[in-house]
């Protein structure tokens, strides 16, 4: 909720991607982006732009690798899905992304490679067989995700 109380406008992006990004770069902020691929649309908070990349840039509280990959796995879903969708919009290629934290201190690169890829590609697929056969998606097993779930209060598996 902290996160997007920060508009990635007050967090002068530019100097923090400055020290990722050697090429000269324009920066997109609240990119609306579109991937037929994975039927999803959404907002990307920045997309960086060079003559030979795109560089989607998320702003989250989890600010460290180590973090992100064990209590906020869902972060760098989200990161990959975006990547997908900034590379067909953009029609740029997407090797890495960008996490920057709230605060707008810390930063740390995503590569998105063809393993996270293709994870991303299973969960959509899932995600829409759920949609089109109208049926519950499996429960969370881990019950600390709950607490911070917006669907908790519809949610009748609890
Ligand atoms: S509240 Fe329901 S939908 Fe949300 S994580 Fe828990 S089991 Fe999943």
């Amino acid at each position: 909720m902290y996160a997007k109380a920060v508009a990635p406008s007050e967090l002068r992006l530019g100097e923090i991607v400055r020290r990722f990004v050697e090429e000269d770069f324009t920066l997109v902020l609240e990119a609306f982006v579109e991937s037929k691929s994975l039927g999803l649309c959404g907002k990307v908070d920045a997309v960086a732009l060079t003559g030979s990349e795109a560089v989607p840039i998320e702003v989250k509280l989890e600010t460290s690798p180590e973090k992100v990959k064990r209590f906020a796995i869902h972060h760098l879903v989200q990161v990959i899905a975006y990547a997908i969708a900034v590379e067909e919009t953009f029609r740029k290629p997407v090797k890495r992304a960008l996490i920057v934290s709230a605060e707008g201190g810390a930063a740390f690169e995503v590569r998105v490679g063809s393993a996270l890829r293709e994870h991303v590609y299973r969960l959509v697929r899932e995600l829409w067989r759920v949609v089109e056969e109208e049926r519950l998606p499996r429960p969370t097993t881990s019950t600390r995700k709950c607490s911070a779930c917006f669907y908790r209060k519809f949610c009748s598996r609890l």
